[in-house]
């Protein structure tokens, strides 16, 4: 029966005996079929393509670049990666170090020590997956624009995992400035949650949405309005960091390369807002209180495209939607 399905299958041709007195092809030249044995060999395709379809992943050439490359944003790029995406852009100055040991993809090789992450980054995963390529800028995100090394427009999607409000307001503005849409992602502290925000693409929907200019609090925060900042110290020399663990930040890692491989299926309809929410108790037990929108979102709920964030009066999207009507 014919199903127009293709089938690959092996057959070795073995000669009988130890004759070569002659050359012949017995798939062509039948009256030689038997000088040969026919033994069936079993096939196993290590091909890229058929690689990835056994591996749910979907072969993608857009090119993507990647905004901040900490526990989030290394997370992410391995999981795109995986997904089948071949070209990122990744850019980062950080080097890494061995206080986020834990939290970050590359782990306590001493080796890699006071590298840049991107460098490092751009080498692991160029050795683990076939035919990826991997542009490693080794630059803080707003001088690689200012030195053009880095310009929007040359992009098919933006990964802003940087986790600085200040940074990412900016970048917003600038990718409004351009036609390539973007999704920022970002965790809250002590495993609150996390976020991931899909912007620029088609119609209103932003960072800038999220934030309230009465005080700069966001919107979609699950930790409630404080005046000593989420922050904790470690001891003296290790510094600063934002307390949460190696799970909260792949748990939030996953909802941007969800979105993004989404959008790549053109399966994103406008800007949706998606995130998750984990428990309060480590939060609570540091004498933080929790946001209204913690306390009153289900669980369920927060797993769906959600548009409420959106600000009609905001002067980054909404002036993007009027200069295109
Ligand atoms: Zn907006």
């Amino acid at each position: 029966m014919l199903t127009g399905k293709e089938a690959i299958f092996g057959l070795w041709y073995k000669r009988k005996g130890s004759s070569t007195s002659h050359k012949v092809n017995p798939v062509i030249d039948e009256s030689s079929a038997e000088e040969f044995n026919i033994v069936p060999l079993l096939i196993k395709r290590i091909d890229d393509s058929t690689l990835l379809k056994r591996g749910g992943g979907l072969i993608s050439d857009k090119k993507v670049l990647i905004i901040g490359c900490g526990s989030v944003g290394s997370d992410l790029l391995f999981l795109l990666s995986r997904s089948g995406l071949k070209n990122f852009t990744i850019v980062d100055n950080d080097k890494l170090s061995v206080e986020n040991t834990y939290k970050h993809f590359l782990g306590m090789d001493k080796s890699l020590m006071s590298n840049f992450k991107v460098s490092l980054l751009k080498k692991e995963l160029e050795n683990r997956y076939p035919n990826i390529q991997i542009n490693a800028v080794e630059s803080e995100i707003l001088s690689a624009i200012k030195n053009d090394k880095i310009n929007f427009n040359d992009y098919d999607l933006i990964i802003v995992a940087i986790g600085n409000p200040n940074v990412e307001r900016k970048l917003n503005e600038l990718i409004h400035e351009t036609n390539t849409p973007a999704i920022f992602t970002w965790a809250e502290a002590y495993g609150l949650g996390g976020h991931a925000l899909m912007t620029n693409n088609k119609g209103s929907g932003c960072y800038e949405c999220l934030i309230n200019k009465k005080d700069l609090s966001f919107s979609s925060s699950f930790a409630g309005k404080s005046d000593v900042p989420f922050i904790k110290n470690l001891n003296g020399c290790a510094g600063s960091y934002t307390p949460y663990g190696s799970m909260d930040s792949m748990e939030t890692a996953l909802k941007a390369p969800r979105l993004a491989m989404r959008y790549i299926q053109n399966q994103v309809s406008g800007n949706p807002l998606l995130s998750w929410k984990g428990s309060d108790k480590s939060f609570l037990e540091e004498g933080f209180e929790t946001s209204d929108r913690y306390k009153n979102v289900p669980f369920e709920t927060l797993y769906h495209d959600n548009y409420d964030y959106i600000d009609p009066e905001c002067k980054i999207c909404s002036k993007h939607v009027e200069v295109n009507l």
